[in-house]
């Protein structure tokens, strides 16, 4: 189940769109965010407004899709949704744009993946709701303006860091998701565990939510996954024993770290004496693109305390050798 990549099986897909919150009352965490969100949606509602455009950014799993349709439904308005690599003609976001009803929402995931043609056609579109478009080729072209309804456009990224500043200003609101502490994800978990009709204790929520890396998408996943060994090896209900038990089965860790944090943890450890290492030396070590592996990957070990970005460079901490069950004395120098 690789939560980093948009490539869902529909079996999954449906999973997710069973258990995602519809209204804000129903999302949990990232309390900031939501009581700003509320307030700028209320205003909106107020005054008739189409909402100012919104940017979400941060890790995938977090709940940047759930949080656009949620936005949709509070001011009541369409929702509709497509994605930076899937609009690559001017015709298809011509053909989105005009569909848009007055204040509607239009999510468009992964917009750092836009292309720069699509972008420009898009600028007009948010400051002044119409967009040119060039019609015909060679002597008869001409270019014709479509007015287009207000809307909001809601961008999503993982990786902020590729868009580009003409676009990212066009954003009035722009908001940073961060990983959930276990108390939210516990209550994510029971919930979902609601919804899919399975009893499910608290203790074993909390065990699930601890493991999940501080992502959602992760510990609804989890729980699918504990349900069927409650189903096949329990009683059908979910307590902290079975819970423990389908964990190790699955092999996932106490921190809930997946392969690639082990896998710079370690490249850091064995290659680079723990540190501090460039982020790009990193990067060619593992194959990584460096933005990928600071936007994306490393944030999370920093949060949790296994990377320590230092002037000089990344460095692991003792906790990433404490992890391994390695001695901190590996660490020559030390
Ligand atoms: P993203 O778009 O950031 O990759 P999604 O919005 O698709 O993430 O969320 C992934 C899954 O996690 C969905 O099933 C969604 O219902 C669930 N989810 C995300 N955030 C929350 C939340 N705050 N409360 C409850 N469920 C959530």
């Amino acid at each position: 189940y690789n939560i980093r990549s948009n490539q869902l099986s529909e079996n999954e897909k449906e999973f997710e769109n069973v258990l995602r919150p519809l209204f804000f009352k129903d999302f949990g965490g990232q309390d900031k965010i939501i009581e700003n969100l509320k307030i700028f949606v209320q205003a909106a509602r107020l005054r008739g407004d189409a909402l100012d455009h919104v940017l979400l950014h941060g890790p995938p799993g977090l709940g940047k899709t759930t949080l656009s349709s949620i936005i949709a439904n509070e001011l009541n308005v369409g929702f509709k949704v497509t994605s930076g690599p899937v609009l690559d003609k001017p015709g298809d976001l011509a053909g989105i744009l005009t569909s848009l009803g007055k204040n509607d929402v239009l999510f468009i995931d992964e917009i750092h993946r836009l292309s720069p043609l699509i972008e420009e056609y898009l600028y007009s579109a948010m400051e002044d709701y119409r967009i040119d478009i060039m019609i015909d080729r060679g002597a008869s072209a001409r270019s014709i303006q479509i007015e287009i309804e207000p809307f909001t456009l809601v961008g999503a990224t993982t990786r902020s860091g590729l868009l580009t500043s003409p676009l990212r200003t066009r954003f009035g609101i722009n908001l940073h998701l961060e990983y959930y502490d276990v108390e939210a994800l516990t209550s994510i978990v029971k919930r979902s565990a609601t919804i899919l009709n399975v009893l499910c204790d608290d203790s074993a929520a909390f065990e699930i939510a601890s493991r999940s890396r501080g992502t959602p998408r992760i510990c609804n996943a989890l729980l699918r996954r504990v349900r069927d060994f409650a189903q096949v090896k329990g009683n059908g209900k979910i307590e902290k024993s079975i819970a423990c038990f389908a964990l190790e089965a699955l092999n996932i860790d106490k921190y809930g770290l997946d392969e690639i944090d082990n896998k710079i943890l370690l490249t850091i450890m064995d290659k680079f004496n723990g540190g501090p290492v460039g982020l790009t030396t990193i990067s060619i070590a593992l194959g990584e693109d460096p933005g990928t592996i600071e936007e994306v990957y490393e944030p999370f070990l920093v949060k949790e305390g296994f990377i320590k970005r230092t002037p000089r460079g990344r460095e692991v901490t003792p906790l990433a050798y404490m992890h391994f069950g390695r001695p901190i004395s590996e660490k020559q120098g030390i």
